[in-house]
């Protein structure tokens, strides 16, 4: 199933949801405050297009690859622990 992302009208902020590709986004409602006045964005699959075709104007900068490396770290433990 694809992602779809919205936007809340109500919390000001957006989610993603997982949801079949004919489900009917109207009556999608916001996982927080649970309202319907929610606006349908775009499927993360789109998105990721989206994205690929803009990184090909512009070469990926050596600032982007430390944040990947950063991401995949794990936590780090309580100071207690070492
Ligand atoms: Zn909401």
């Amino acid at each position: 199933m694809p992602l779809f992302e919205y936007y809340c009208n109500d919390c000001k902020k957006d989610f993603t949801l997982l949801q079949s590709a004919n489900v009917n986004k109207e009556e999608t409602e916001c996982p927080d405050c649970e309202t319907k006045s929610v606006d349908y964005k775009f499927s993360s699959f789109a998105a990721k297009v989206a994205q690929t075709s803009m990184r090909r104007t512009s070469p990926v900068t050596a600032d982007e690859l430390p944040k990947k490396s950063v991401l995949n770290l794990p936590l780090p433990r309580l100071r207690s622990e070492l």
